[in-house]
């Protein structure tokens, strides 16, 4: 059997999964089972945040998981406390909780949030808004905040205390807000909702709400952190200060952890036994970490930033082409004349892989690409949306 039947015959029916095997990645290119060369837009959906098999990286790694690949939670560990450092140096004082995936990263995220109103309030303030057409997860609880009514279908009962808001429209949300509400939580660019940029108006709307009630704002950068928005997180770049912030995805450039970071009057409220997890802080996984926050300077952001208004200068001139939305190396572009659909096959054939997001095309590419790499991506993109 070749693979593809392998795959079919036993793993779960969940994905739609594009008819390639991937086999082997270097840098902003994959390379499939027949050799065939692909330049990779889609960084595995936001995780390999600079690119396949990058040098400091798989050195990091490899190394790691020859000394010691885990020892759970119960020692303490150095990658594990190093990476805490590295990221409070990069964000401020805060205490961190270590998880595996974007899910865990918001269920840690609400625990905090529903611990804080419940610690200094009692119960009965446990509601958190978020936004309609967010994305925060697959657990039963992170769908529940999900605002997307077809992710509320099948596995009920679903997690209660959730209400969902308009994004960009402050006196929608501001209408669900009683005294009833602990924390809002929002992706500042919507990734799977269709790569939309929350307006910075509206952020700061919702920042002095937060502040004005004691309601916790949190901020899902599961997909726009590490550098993904042309700043390290993205809150930075609104000037806002979340009270927490979960993130995943390029966190580890490839491996999987997840991080709830908790500010201020958060740092303290989870306490012995109230939240745990048996791989979260993986070494391998924090070494990894590491290797990709040390990469992750000012000037690869500056050039993040410099590079994606490339794209959207380029993009927004080609015929198939209505917008480009989105931050940074996040982006989404919505098309006239094909689908998007359409155009992410067409755009596979000719060697460029790029992702979906809603009816948009996605557009992800690795942060330390070339000006070359990008130019090559960009003349495939014209081909078919000329
Ligand atoms: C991907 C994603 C998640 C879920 O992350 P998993 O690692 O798949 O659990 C949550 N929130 C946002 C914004 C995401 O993009």
């Amino acid at each position: 059997m070749d693979i593809k039947s392998i795959d079919k015959t036993y793993i779960a029916n969940t994905y739609a999964r594009a008819d390639i095997t991937f086999v082997k990645g270097k840098g902003s290119y994959l390379f499939d089972e027949n050799g065939k060369k692909y330049l990779d837009f889609g960084s595995g959906i936001a995780v390999n945040t600079l690119g396949h098999a990058n040098k400091k990286w798989s050195k990091a790694v490899k190394k790691q998981v020859g000394t010691l690949a885990h020892t759970s939670n119960l020692y303490y560990s150095e990658p594990c406390a190093l990476l805490a450092k590295k990221l409070a140096e990069k964000v401020g004082e805060m205490k961190v909780f270590f998880s595996n995936s974007g899910a865990e990263a918001n269920e840690c995220a609400i625990k905090i949030a529903r611990k804080y109103s419940f610690d200094k309030y009692g119960e009965g303030r446990a509601k958190i808004i978020t936004l309609v057409n967010s994305f925060h997860g697959r657990t039963v609880t992170t769908l529940s905040a999900t605002g997307q009514d077809n992710f509320h279908t099948n596995f009920m009962p679903f997690t209660e205390g959730f209400d969902y808001a308009v994004a960009n429209d402050f006196s929608d949300l501001s209408g669900k807000v009683d005294g009833t509400v602990c924390a809002i939580m929002l992706e500042l660019v919507q990734g799977e909702g269709g790569v939309n940029a929350l307006s910075n108006e509206f952020v700061e709307k919702v920042q002095n709400l937060c502040k004005e009630k004691d309601i916790l704002l949190i901020v899902d950068e599961v997909q726009t952190g590490n550098g993904r928005t042309g700043t390290l997180y993205a809150y930075q770049g609104y000037g806002i200060s979340p009270d927490i912030v979960s993130t995943a995805k390029g966190l580890a450039g490839g491996l999987p952890l997840g991080a709830t970071i908790a500010f201020g009057k958060c740092e303290g409220v989870l306490t012995p036994g109230t939240h745990g997890s048996t791989f979260g802080g993986n070494p391998v996984a924090c070494a990894g970490a590491i290797a990709v926050l040390e990469q992750l300077d000012d000037n690869l952001l500056a050039s993040v930033r410099a590079k994606s208004e490339k794209i959207v200068s380029e993009l927004t001139k080609l015929k198939k082409v209505k917008s480009v939305s989105g931050k940074g190396f996040m982006l989404g572009v919505e098309t006239d004349g094909i689908t998007a659909t359409d155009a992410v096959a067409k755009l596979r054939e000719k060697g460029l892989i790029v992702l979906t997001a809603k009816t948009k095309i996605r557009l992800l590419p690795p942060l330390n690409i070339s000006d070359k790499e990008l130019s090559e991506g960009l003349e495939i993109i014209k081909e078919v949306l000329k």
